[in-house]
């Protein structure tokens, strides 16, 4: 599993969608958009499955263990 990102277009800073889905799901996934709130702009931005991608929990814990 892995948090789905996208990029705020404000700021051009990455920002979690708040969805989790595993990144060879996510690519199968029809095109879809939705909404994300933004820490940076404190507003919902709407996004495109296109511009988002999946960043895997998995990484970070390893990269957090070394
Ligand atoms: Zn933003």
């Amino acid at each position: 599993m892995g948090k789905i990102m996208t990029r705020c277009p404000q700021t051009g800073r990455s920002i979690e969608t708040g969805m989790e889905m595993d990144a060879e799901r996510f690519q199968r996934t029809p095109v879809f958009f939705s909404r994300a709130y933004c820490p940076h702009c404190r507003i919902y931005h709407e996004w495109f499955a296109a511009h988002a991608w999946v960043e895997e929990t998995r990484d970070r814990e390893r990269i957090a263990l070394a």
